[in-house]
């Protein structure tokens, strides 16, 4: 088999970059689109396409991911695959980290079992632990850990 079959063959089967700022680009040569009209398919600015394309943004919410998918004729899971969602670090913003910490502890508490990871986007496994405290009453500790990244609410 000679280079260019293998090369012509995985093109046809739809191998795509395996990064969201190259896979972007990609889908939308093939669509034989530019940037300009990419932004009005999608209702994009030329700026926001220009920063996905080169990797200033590495991840869209549910809503936009629809947008540009739809632009772009493909399933939107072809987009949110290659996605990179930034580290929330608790050194970054302690503030905003453990708001973010309260929200998730006050939601496992209250019975919600679909959350998203801080970090990474994936869904959490939660549990609520039951413990007793000095006076002998039951209370309740929210639990979560992330099977994709090293995320772990205690
Ligand atoms: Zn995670």
């Amino acid at each position: 088999m000679n280079m260019n079959s293998k090369n012509s063959r995985a093109k046809e089967t739809g191998e795509l970059a395996p990064t969201l700022a190259r896979r972007l680009v990609e889908l939308r040569e093939r669509k034989n689109l530019t940037v300009k009209d990419l932004s009005l398919e999608s209702r994009f600015t030329k700026q926001r396409i220009e920063d996905l394309e080169s990797g200033l943004e590495t991840w869209l919410s549910s809503t936009d991911r629809q947008l540009l998918a739809r632009a772009l004729a493909v399933d939107p899971i072809i987009i949110q695959e290659v996605e990179a969602r930034p580290r929330l670090e608790p050194t970054n913003d302690p503030e905003r980290y453990n708001a973010i910490l309260a929200d998730l502890t006050d939601s496992i508490l209250k019975g919600v079992k679909e959350l998203d990871c801080p970090q990474c986007g994936n869904t959490l496994r939660c549990r609520v632990q039951v413990g007793i405290d000095m006076d002998g009453q039951e209370v309740y500790f929210a639990k979560a850990f992330c099977q994709k990244c090293p995320f772990v609410l205690t």
